[in-house]
């Protein structure tokens, strides 16, 4: 991901810019680079937006965070909070203003303590998912937040987007594994509420307010997390199914059969893995394609806290008896860990290669609840059918969650105008379906920059005014990451 280490080197300081010598003075010049010089930290993951910066900024411990935010502040500069730079809405890319600085967290990145009997660990906000997850793992334990960015994007992204993934089903989403922060406020005073309570009524809940915020009212810049018991085993199932109605009565049974074993429910719609076998033909998979739409297949995993054997048992029984009933129609079970690994890889790795190969995709991240995904798929394609002849969708997600990323394509008689020149449109159709079923239009990603003119069509006044006066209470001069989740 982005290199501003590299550029830091390449270029310290400009000694010219009054601003970036204070900051140097904070931080060290070699931690201060001129916008212009750290081009990563200025283009968002999905390449949409291309922002400038005066500078980025690294600072290395809360109180040179705190320091350079009461510089800014001082100074009245907007202030873009950055982690591991992996948002897919935009979040974390500056305008193209040229007035902001990026602050990058990356080098707070110290695990600060872990507490066996707690089940907890204290990490600061710059430290990637992976490395979390490492630590945890050392300690005997697991921290179970699982993402297909776990590698570069960071803890402190994962709480200012509130993100899900893989075994939200199980474990909750980052709000869940969270029970203490350490925050930056606009101003520059530092709030420790890193208490690693599970149990505390003692007024507003402030850690709830800086959670999926997006980097809108504060810097986090530490974070006190549950761990759990790591798993004596781990299998994984690949099932194909005739039709959604299909993957929600196995779901049902997966429920009722593993109880809380059931750590992950994916969702491969029939067309997206059928583009998974046409794009990336040396890729093995499962089961070959079929040309029927309705097709599904599902990812399910199992941990179990007693033996591979009870593990292994379980997911035969289950699996068997939804074939034997005719809920599923074939099932692969990986008895390797290579094997795993490769039915994971098919859903963290090659649904997006192939997307991309094929071309340029309208992203939707999308969640209603779980009974309605069988009416949400089939009221939005025929819409989309009706208003946009011959689109393709290629769907897929947490369904266990009730989350699809539901990604729509040109024609293939057209290129790739076509989704540009309706994308709005393509969109907000999308978004209305959601709406009627009672969902959100973002499910896991966030609001960032590419949902903000969506909101105020899907929230009430009341909402959000109310997250205008929360905004206006915490960042009463508006610096922290302007033009993001908020309009105005
Ligand atoms: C391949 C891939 C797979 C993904 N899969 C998932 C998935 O399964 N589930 C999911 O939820 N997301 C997923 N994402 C989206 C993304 O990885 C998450 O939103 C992630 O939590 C962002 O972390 P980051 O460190 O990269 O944050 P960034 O992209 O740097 O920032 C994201 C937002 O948080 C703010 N921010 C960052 N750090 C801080 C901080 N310390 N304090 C305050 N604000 C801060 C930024 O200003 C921005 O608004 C995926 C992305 C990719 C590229």
């Amino acid at each position: 991901m982005s290199n501003i280490a590299e550029a830091a080197t390449a270029s310290h300081a400009d000694h010219s810019d009054p601003l970036l010598e204070a900051l140097g003075r904070i931080v060290g010049a070699a931690h201060v680079v001129a916008g212009i010089d750290a081009p990563e930290a200025l283009t968002d993951y999905r390449r949409r937006y291309v922002g400038r910066a005066r500078a980025v900024v690294r600072p290395a411990s809360t109180a040179e965070v705190a320091e350079v935010v009461r510089e800014l502040a001082a100074w009245g500069i907007p202030v873009v909070p950055q982690g591991g730079h992996t948002s897919l809405v935009g979040g974390a890319t500056p305008d193209d203003s040229g007035e902001a600085v990026v602050i990058s967290l990356k080098r707070l990145d110290r695990v600060r303590a872990v507490d066996l009997d707690n089940d907890t660990i204290t990490v600061e906000a710059g430290l990637a998912l992976r490395k979390v997850q490492d630590a945890a793992r050392d300690a005997g334990r697991l921290f179970p937040l699982s993402l297909g960015s776990e590698d570069s994007s960071t803890i402190g992204g994962n709480l200012a987007t509130n993100a899900g993934g893989v075994q939200v089903l199980r474990y909750g989403n980052t709000r869940d594994l969270t029970l203490g922060l350490e925050v930056v406020t606009p101003e520059g005073e530092i709030w420790n509420g890193l208490r690693g309570l599970r149990k505390d009524n003692s007024g507003y809940d402030l850690r709830d307010l800086y959670i999926g915020s997006e980097g809108t009212l504060g810097i986090i810049t530490a974070a006190t997390l549950r761990l759990f018991p790591q798993p004596v085993a781990q299998r994984t199932a690949f099932i194909k199914l005739a039709t959604i109605e299909n993957v929600l009565a196995l779901l049902n049974r997966a429920r009722e059969g593993f109880g809380a074993a059931l750590t992950a429910f994916e969702l491969i719609t029939g067309p997206a893995y059928a583009l998974v076998e046409h794009q990336l033909p040396d890729e093995r998979l499962p089961f070959a394609a079929e040309p029927k739409a309705e097709r599904s297949y599902v990812l399910l995993e199992v941990s179990d806290g007693e033996s591979e054997q009870h593990a292994q048992e379980a997911l035969e029984r289950v699996v068997g008896s939804a074939i034997e009933n005719g809920i599923a129609i074939d099932a692969v079970i990986a008895d390797s860990l290579a094997q795993s690994q490769a039915l994971w890889r098919l859903r963290q790795v090659n649904l997006a290669q192939s997307q991309l190969r094929d071309g340029r995709v309208i992203p939707h991240d999308i969640s209603v609840p779980i009974s309605q995904i069988p009416q949400l798929l089939r009221t939005t394609e025929a819409a989309l059918q009706q208003r946009f002849p011959g689109v393709r969708v290629f769907a897929h997600g947490h369904v266990g969650d009730g989350n699809l990323h539901y990604h729509v394509a040109r024609p293939l008689a057209q290129d790739e105008s076509h989704v540009a020149e309706h994308e709005n449109d393509i969109r907000a159709l999308v978004h209305r379906q959601v709406t009627a079923l009672g969902g959100s239009i973002s499910a896991e990603h966030g609001v960032g920059r590419s949902k903000r003119d969506d909101l105020p069509h899907y929230k009430t006044p009341l909402e959000l005014a109310l997250m205008q006066r929360i905004k206006h209470a915490l960042d009463p001069h508006g610096i922290m990451n302007p033009g993001k989740l908020l309009q105005g």
